[in-house]
């Protein structure tokens, strides 16, 4: 059956008429996650870039997928997407794959696409697994707004320098970590950021499946339960700083104090309220508490 069978008219567009970069996710885990429409873009593109190609061939062997295949990695790919770009003009098609989950989450192909898109080549994405996201849904944190960090630095100080930026955070932040420094990294985030809540979801979408939550050393308390906690796949999640509502940014007490000096100060408060979008009887306490 052609592409163009289930898909928008634009897509069907694109496979007609221009060649198109596919970016297609593949099963972080449990191989149930591939998507129909990601095995059938897989069987009917000419080429396939794979970030491993040996490791990609176990899964393309699993669905039947007999398309060739290529590899786009960290080393080659300047390289490759130059080669690529050059098929793609040519009106071939590329599905571009990670070792698992989404590409260029943490992993490679953003050379790729800025440069199919600088050269108006088009890229088209498919919805997939993402260990950040997936992880992020069953975490019970706050997903209105939230920061995907990647990996953290592996230096200590770099990577307490990184954790510092998320004491005043007010959003969760989430990112991924390997096992051998699982247990650094949540005892770091202890160290600077004191008991805040955290969920580590490991092993997510197999058979050991688990999410560890509650305060730094909750967590650290199951990591070293067991040897096999520490190991496999580990996404972090810390969750927002809770913002003091009453706090005042130091500009706006500046200004309260300049103020006052020429009005009294329910006035002052009033308009230093309105400047920062900040609450009228919190600035009229700071500054009653300011004078005394
Ligand atoms: N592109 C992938 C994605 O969309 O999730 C991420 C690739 S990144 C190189 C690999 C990291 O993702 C792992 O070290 C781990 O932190 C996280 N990860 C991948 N699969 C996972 C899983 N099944 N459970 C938990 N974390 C996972």
């Amino acid at each position: 059956m052609a592409l163009s069978s289930y898909l928008t008219k634009d897509y069907t567009t694109a496979m007609t008429d221009t060649a198109t970069l596919y970016i297609v996710p593949t099963p972080i885990g449990n191989l149930d996650d591939m998507s129909a429409r990601a095995i059938r873009v897989l069987s009917e593109v000419n080429w396939i870039a794979a970030e491993d190609t040996r490791h990609s061939a176990r899964l393309l062997q699993h669905f039947s997928i007999g398309t060739k295949t290529l590899s786009l990695h960290e080393h080659n790919e300047d390289k490759r997407t130059a080669m690529l770009c050059e098929r793609l003009k040519g009106g071939e098609s590329v599905a571009l794959i990670s070792d698992a989950g989404t590409p260029l989450i943490s992993d490679p192909g953003f050379v790729l696409v800025r440069k199919c898109r600088e050269l108006g080549i088009s890229v088209s994405a498919l919805p997939g697994p993402c260990a950040a996201i997936t992880a992020l849904s069953a975490s019970g944190l706050p997903t209105d707004k939230f920061i995907f960090e990647g990996f953290l630095p592996v230096k200590t100080q770099a990577r307490e320098g990184a954790l510092s930026a998320l004491l005043d955070r007010p959003f969760t932040t989430v990112f991924y970590e390997a096992p051998r420094r699982i247990l650094d990294t949540v005892t770091d985030i202890q160290r600077v950021l004191g008991e805040r809540n955290i969920v580590v979801a490991k092993e997510l979408t197999k058979t050991f499946e688990t999410y560890a939550s509650g305060s730094a050393q909750d967590v650290i308390d199951y990591l070293t339960a067991e040897p096999a906690h520490q190991k496999g796949e580990f996404v972090v999640m810390i969750a927002p700083a809770q913002i003091n509502e009453q706090a005042i940014p130091s500009e706006a007490m500046s200004l309260l104090n300049t103020l006052c000096e020429h009005m009294p100060l329910k006035k002052a408060a009033a308009v230093v309220a309105s400047h920062y979008d900040l609450k009228k009887n919190a600035l009229y306490q700071a500054g009653l508490d300011a004078k005394a």
